[in-house]
Protein backbone atom coordinates (compact mmCIF):
# COMPACT_ATOMS: atom_id res chain seq x y z
CA UNK A 1 0.00 0.00 0.00
CA UNK A 2 1.22 3.33 -0.92
CA UNK A 3 2.18 5.87 1.96
CA UNK A 4 0.74 9.30 2.51
CA UNK A 5 4.10 10.43 2.85
CA UNK A 6 6.92 8.99 1.58
CA UNK A 7 10.66 10.62 2.70
CA UNK A 8 13.49 9.49 0.27
CA UNK A 9 17.29 9.99 1.49
CA UNK A 10 16.16 13.36 2.23
CA UNK A 11 19.38 15.87 3.66
CA UNK A 12 19.44 19.18 4.55
CA UNK A 13 22.23 21.28 6.24
CA UNK A 14 22.55 24.39 7.84
CA UNK A 15 24.48 27.04 6.35
CA UNK A 16 26.77 27.47 2.71
CA UNK A 17 30.46 27.58 3.07
CA UNK A 18 30.99 25.41 6.33
CA UNK A 19 27.80 23.29 5.86
CA UNK A 20 26.59 21.47 8.84
CA UNK A 21 24.53 18.53 7.76
CA UNK A 22 21.54 18.85 10.20
CA UNK A 23 19.72 15.46 8.29
CA UNK A 24 21.69 12.94 7.13
CA UNK A 25 19.71 11.06 4.38
CA UNK A 26 17.01 10.38 6.38
CA UNK A 27 14.23 7.79 5.11
CA UNK A 28 10.52 7.22 6.33
CA UNK A 29 7.21 6.41 5.68
CA UNK A 30 4.21 7.71 6.98
CA UNK A 31 0.80 5.42 6.10
CA UNK A 32 -2.96 7.10 6.14
CA UNK A 33 -3.86 7.29 9.71
CA UNK A 34 -0.71 6.24 11.42
CA UNK A 35 0.83 7.96 14.16
CA UNK A 36 4.47 8.34 13.73
CA UNK A 37 6.98 9.52 17.00
CA UNK A 38 10.75 10.81 16.04
CA UNK A 39 12.65 10.65 19.56
CA UNK A 40 16.14 12.01 20.18
CA UNK A 41 18.08 14.47 21.96
CA UNK A 42 17.54 18.54 21.47
CA UNK A 43 20.11 19.10 18.06
CA UNK A 44 19.77 15.48 16.42
CA UNK A 45 17.20 17.38 13.72
CA UNK A 46 14.48 16.15 14.36
CA UNK A 47 12.91 19.20 14.03
CA UNK A 48 14.75 20.26 11.31
CA UNK A 49 13.28 17.35 9.75
CA UNK A 50 9.91 17.51 9.89
CA UNK A 51 10.24 21.72 9.00
CA UNK A 52 11.92 20.35 6.00
CA UNK A 53 9.19 18.08 5.29
CA UNK A 54 6.57 20.74 5.65
CA UNK A 55 8.66 22.80 3.91
CA UNK A 56 8.66 25.45 6.53
CA UNK A 57 12.95 25.77 6.68
CA UNK A 58 14.33 29.13 6.84
CA UNK A 59 17.16 30.20 5.42
CA UNK A 60 20.75 29.32 6.33
CA UNK A 61 18.88 25.34 6.55
CA UNK A 62 18.10 24.08 3.12
CA UNK A 63 17.20 20.81 1.22
CA UNK A 64 20.27 19.14 -0.17
CA UNK A 65 19.04 16.39 -1.98
CA UNK A 66 16.11 13.46 -1.47
CA UNK A 67 12.67 13.68 -2.38
CA UNK A 68 9.52 13.60 0.07
CA UNK A 69 6.16 12.41 -1.72
CA UNK A 70 3.06 13.65 0.13
CA UNK A 71 -0.07 12.85 -0.88
CA UNK A 72 1.47 12.71 -4.25
CA UNK A 73 2.74 16.05 -4.21
CA UNK A 74 6.36 16.37 -4.70
CA UNK A 75 6.64 18.44 -1.96
CA UNK A 76 10.53 19.85 -2.51
CA UNK A 77 10.31 20.83 -6.04
CA UNK A 78 6.73 22.43 -4.92
CA UNK A 79 6.89 26.93 -5.06
CA UNK A 80 5.48 28.62 -2.12
CA UNK A 81 2.47 29.38 -4.53
CA UNK A 82 2.24 25.86 -5.14
CA UNK A 83 2.32 24.95 -1.22
CA UNK A 84 -0.19 27.64 -0.10
CA UNK A 85 -3.27 25.86 -1.39
CA UNK A 86 -2.40 22.33 0.41
CA UNK A 87 -0.61 23.63 3.32
CA UNK A 88 -3.35 23.88 6.33
CA UNK A 89 -6.23 21.92 4.06
CA UNK A 90 -4.11 18.92 3.42
CA UNK A 91 -1.46 18.29 6.03
CA UNK A 92 -1.11 21.09 8.94
CA UNK A 93 1.77 21.97 11.58
CA UNK A 94 1.33 22.33 15.29
CA UNK A 95 4.39 24.00 16.67
CA UNK A 96 6.41 23.79 19.91
CA UNK A 97 5.25 27.34 20.88
CA UNK A 98 1.82 28.53 19.61
CA UNK A 99 2.46 31.46 21.46
CA UNK A 100 4.87 32.12 18.95
CA UNK A 101 2.67 30.75 16.04
CA UNK A 102 -0.34 32.31 17.06
CA UNK A 103 -1.08 36.13 16.56
CA UNK A 104 -0.69 38.20 19.73
CA UNK A 105 -3.04 40.58 18.57
CA UNK A 106 -5.84 38.84 17.10
CA UNK A 107 -8.66 37.38 18.72
CA UNK A 108 -8.83 32.82 18.50
CA UNK A 109 -11.90 33.48 16.55
CA UNK A 110 -10.39 35.92 13.73
CA UNK A 111 -7.14 34.07 13.51
CA UNK A 112 -9.90 30.64 12.94
CA UNK A 113 -11.58 33.04 10.26
CA UNK A 114 -8.49 34.40 8.71
CA UNK A 115 -7.49 30.61 8.54
CA UNK A 116 -10.32 29.61 6.45
CA UNK A 117 -10.45 32.63 4.65
CA UNK A 118 -6.97 32.54 2.89
CA UNK A 119 -8.38 28.75 1.68
CA UNK A 120 -11.76 29.03 0.80
CA UNK A 121 -15.24 31.66 0.35
CA UNK A 122 -17.03 30.69 3.28
CA UNK A 123 -20.49 32.80 4.41
CA UNK A 124 -19.44 34.07 7.93
CA UNK A 125 -22.24 32.08 9.64
CA UNK A 126 -20.82 29.04 8.21
CA UNK A 127 -17.00 30.24 9.53
CA UNK A 128 -18.39 30.97 12.50
CA UNK A 129 -20.40 27.62 13.38
CA UNK A 130 -16.98 25.27 12.17
CA UNK A 131 -15.04 27.10 14.35
CA UNK A 132 -17.38 26.38 17.56
CA UNK A 133 -17.21 22.83 16.00
CA UNK A 134 -13.06 22.99 16.16
CA UNK A 135 -12.66 24.48 19.68
CA UNK A 136 -15.45 22.04 20.67
CA UNK A 137 -13.25 19.17 19.39
CA UNK A 138 -10.23 20.22 21.36
CA UNK A 139 -12.09 20.76 24.65
CA UNK A 140 -12.18 24.82 24.48
CA UNK A 141 -15.29 26.51 25.02
CA UNK A 142 -16.35 28.67 21.72
CA UNK A 143 -16.81 31.51 24.17
CA UNK A 144 -13.41 31.99 23.76
CA UNK A 145 -13.49 33.32 20.25
CA UNK A 146 -13.12 35.92 21.32
CA UNK A 147 -10.46 35.55 23.39
CA UNK A 148 -6.34 36.58 22.49
CA UNK A 149 -3.72 34.29 23.06
CA UNK A 150 -2.39 36.11 25.96
CA UNK A 151 -5.81 35.38 27.95
CA UNK A 152 -5.69 31.79 27.80
CA UNK A 153 -3.65 29.18 29.65
CA UNK A 154 -0.53 27.42 27.79
CA UNK A 155 -2.14 24.06 28.08
CA UNK A 156 -5.46 25.97 25.98
CA UNK A 157 -3.02 27.61 23.47
CA UNK A 158 -1.56 24.43 22.61
CA UNK A 159 -5.29 23.38 22.32
CA UNK A 160 -5.92 26.38 19.97
CA UNK A 161 -3.26 25.97 17.57
CA UNK A 162 -4.94 22.08 17.48
CA UNK A 163 -7.70 23.43 16.27
CA UNK A 164 -6.46 25.42 13.44
CA UNK A 165 -4.40 22.52 12.33
CA UNK A 166 -8.15 20.48 12.12
CA UNK A 167 -10.11 23.37 10.61
CA UNK A 168 -9.97 21.49 7.19
CA UNK A 169 -9.64 17.79 8.42
CA UNK A 170 -5.73 17.54 6.56
CA UNK A 171 -4.70 14.11 6.14
CA UNK A 172 -1.32 14.97 8.50
CA UNK A 173 -1.17 16.98 10.87
CA UNK A 174 3.00 16.94 11.74
CA UNK A 175 3.30 18.17 15.66
CA UNK A 176 6.95 19.58 17.02
CA UNK A 177 7.12 19.18 20.56
CA UNK A 178 3.56 20.42 20.92
CA UNK A 179 3.40 19.51 24.72
CA UNK A 180 6.76 21.00 25.61
CA UNK A 181 6.09 23.98 27.46
CA UNK A 182 3.04 22.46 29.41
CA UNK A 183 3.35 20.45 33.00
CA UNK A 184 2.87 17.13 33.09
CA UNK A 185 -1.00 16.55 33.75
CA UNK A 186 -1.60 19.14 30.60
CA UNK A 187 0.38 17.33 28.13
CA UNK A 188 -1.14 13.71 29.23
CA UNK A 189 -4.75 15.56 28.83
CA UNK A 190 -3.40 17.26 25.38
CA UNK A 191 -1.90 14.17 24.19
CA UNK A 192 -5.21 11.62 24.90
CA UNK A 193 -7.30 14.74 23.02
CA UNK A 194 -4.92 14.29 20.01
CA UNK A 195 -4.88 10.29 20.02
CA UNK A 196 -8.76 10.06 20.36
CA UNK A 197 -9.52 13.25 17.56
CA UNK A 198 -6.63 11.00 15.36
CA UNK A 199 -9.07 8.34 15.67
CA UNK A 200 -11.77 9.87 15.36
CA UNK A 201 -10.87 11.50 12.12
CA UNK A 202 -8.40 9.56 10.71
CA UNK A 203 -5.33 11.27 10.03
CA UNK A 204 -1.96 10.72 10.57
CA UNK A 205 0.45 12.42 12.51
CA UNK A 206 4.17 12.99 12.72
CA UNK A 207 5.30 13.70 16.34
CA UNK A 208 8.66 15.35 17.38
CA UNK A 209 9.62 14.77 21.25
CA UNK A 210 12.81 14.63 23.28
CA UNK A 211 10.28 12.33 25.76
CA UNK A 212 10.36 8.84 24.87
CA UNK A 213 7.69 7.82 27.07
CA UNK A 214 5.19 10.78 26.22
CA UNK A 215 4.93 9.08 22.53
CA UNK A 216 5.22 5.35 24.00
CA UNK A 217 1.48 5.26 24.63
CA UNK A 218 0.39 7.18 21.29
CA UNK A 219 2.41 6.35 18.47
CA UNK A 220 1.92 3.17 16.02
CA UNK A 221 6.18 3.83 15.09
CA UNK A 222 8.76 5.02 16.52
CA UNK A 223 12.21 6.43 14.99
CA UNK A 224 14.87 7.14 16.77
CA UNK A 225 17.31 10.09 15.84
CA UNK A 226 21.38 10.61 16.28
CA UNK A 227 23.06 13.40 15.19
CA UNK A 228 21.29 14.22 12.34
CA UNK A 229 20.75 10.07 11.38
CA UNK A 230 18.04 8.06 12.06
CA UNK A 231 19.23 4.95 13.77
CA UNK A 232 16.33 2.93 14.71
CA UNK A 233 12.94 2.67 13.04
CA UNK A 234 9.92 0.05 14.01
CA UNK A 235 6.48 -0.69 15.32
CA UNK A 236 6.40 1.18 18.83
CA UNK A 237 5.67 -1.70 20.96
CA UNK A 238 8.55 -3.74 19.30
CA UNK A 239 11.35 -1.21 19.71
CA UNK A 240 10.36 -0.84 23.80
CA UNK A 241 10.59 -4.65 24.09
CA UNK A 242 13.43 -5.28 21.86
CA UNK A 243 15.59 -2.01 21.31
CA UNK A 244 17.89 -2.59 18.66
CA UNK A 245 20.64 0.23 18.60
CA UNK A 246 22.58 1.18 21.49
CA UNK A 247 21.56 4.42 21.63
CA UNK A 248 17.70 3.12 21.23
CA UNK A 249 18.51 1.11 24.72
CA UNK A 250 20.43 3.98 26.51
CA UNK A 251 17.34 6.34 25.64
CA UNK A 252 15.44 3.68 27.36
CA UNK A 253 17.48 4.05 30.51
CA UNK A 254 18.44 0.67 30.69
CA UNK A 255 21.52 -0.60 28.79
CA UNK A 256 21.24 -4.70 29.78
CA UNK A 257 24.57 -4.97 31.76
CA UNK A 258 26.95 -8.33 31.30
CA UNK A 259 25.34 -10.31 34.03
CA UNK A 260 22.22 -9.75 31.88
CA UNK A 261 20.18 -7.64 34.52
CA UNK A 262 18.96 -4.29 33.69
CA UNK A 263 21.06 -1.17 35.45
CA UNK A 264 19.23 1.90 35.62
CA UNK A 265 20.91 5.08 33.86
CA UNK A 266 19.69 8.49 33.97
CA UNK A 267 21.11 9.34 30.78
CA UNK A 268 24.05 8.32 28.03
CA UNK A 269 27.06 9.40 29.21
CA UNK A 270 28.95 11.69 27.02
CA UNK A 271 27.63 14.32 24.55
CA UNK A 272 26.09 14.10 21.25
CA UNK A 273 29.15 15.02 17.92
CA UNK A 274 29.59 18.39 16.69
CA UNK A 275 27.95 18.01 13.43
CA UNK A 276 30.59 19.80 11.55
CA UNK A 277 32.75 17.37 12.54
CA UNK A 278 31.12 14.03 13.04
CA UNK A 279 33.09 11.05 13.81
CA UNK A 280 34.48 8.66 11.69
CA UNK A 281 32.40 5.31 10.91
CA UNK A 282 29.21 5.41 13.45
CA UNK A 283 28.59 8.58 14.71
CA UNK A 284 27.24 6.86 17.74
CA UNK A 285 30.78 5.16 18.25
CA UNK A 286 33.04 7.66 21.32
CA UNK A 287 29.20 6.82 23.39
CA UNK A 288 28.59 3.10 22.22
CA UNK A 289 29.14 0.98 25.54
CA UNK A 290 29.44 -2.30 22.64
CA UNK A 291 31.59 -0.43 20.76
CA UNK A 292 33.84 -2.66 17.78
CA UNK A 293 36.78 -2.01 15.56
CA UNK A 294 35.14 -1.93 12.64
CA UNK A 295 32.80 1.13 14.22
CA UNK A 296 35.57 3.15 14.55
CA UNK A 297 36.20 2.75 10.70
CA UNK A 298 32.98 2.52 8.91
CA UNK A 299 29.64 3.91 9.03
CA UNK A 300 26.68 1.13 9.34
CA UNK A 301 24.93 -0.17 7.16
CA UNK A 302 21.66 1.69 6.39
CA UNK A 303 18.37 -0.94 5.88
CA UNK A 304 16.26 1.31 4.05
CA UNK A 305 12.39 -0.08 2.72
CA UNK A 306 9.99 -1.89 5.16
CA UNK A 307 8.85 -1.04 8.20
CA UNK A 308 12.02 -1.90 10.42
CA UNK A 309 15.72 0.07 10.27
CA UNK A 310 18.41 -0.37 12.69
CA UNK A 311 21.78 1.44 11.45
CA UNK A 312 24.30 -0.90 13.43
CA UNK A 313 27.35 -2.83 12.73
CA UNK A 314 25.21 -5.34 15.23
CA UNK A 315 22.52 -5.93 12.70
CA UNK A 316 24.31 -5.80 9.84
CA UNK A 317 24.58 -8.53 6.95
CA UNK A 318 28.05 -9.46 8.37
CA UNK A 319 27.38 -9.30 11.81
CA UNK A 320 26.71 -12.93 12.78
CA UNK A 321 29.71 -13.67 11.28
CA UNK A 322 31.33 -10.36 13.31
CA UNK A 323 30.05 -12.02 16.25
CA UNK A 324 31.26 -15.34 15.68
CA UNK A 325 34.79 -14.34 14.94
CA UNK A 326 34.89 -12.41 18.66
FE1 LIG B 1 27.70 1.01 18.80
FE2 LIG B 1 29.07 0.10 16.73
FE3 LIG B 1 26.44 -0.07 16.71
FE4 LIG B 1 27.63 2.29 16.47
S1 LIG B 1 27.73 0.59 15.03
S2 LIG B 1 25.90 1.83 17.73
S3 LIG B 1 29.38 2.05 17.81
S4 LIG B 1 27.85 -1.11 18.12
MG1 LIG C 1 13.46 21.02 18.36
Amino acid sequence: RQALLDVDDLVVDYGVHEPVRAVDHVSLRVRRGEFVGIVGESGCGKSTLLYAVARLLSPPARIVSGQVDFAGHQMVQLTEDELRPIRWRDYSVVMQSAMNALNPVLSIGAQLRDAMAAHERVPAAQMRQRSEEVLRLVGIDPIHLTSYPHQLSGGMRQRAMIAMALVFRPDLIIMDEPTSALDVVAQRSLMRRVKALQEEFGFAVLFVTHDMSLVSHYSDRLAIMYAGQMVELGPTREVFAHARHPYSTGLLGAFPSLRGERRELTGIPGAPPDLRHPPRGCRFQPRCPKVMDVCREDPPPYQVGGTDLVRCHLYGPDASERQESR
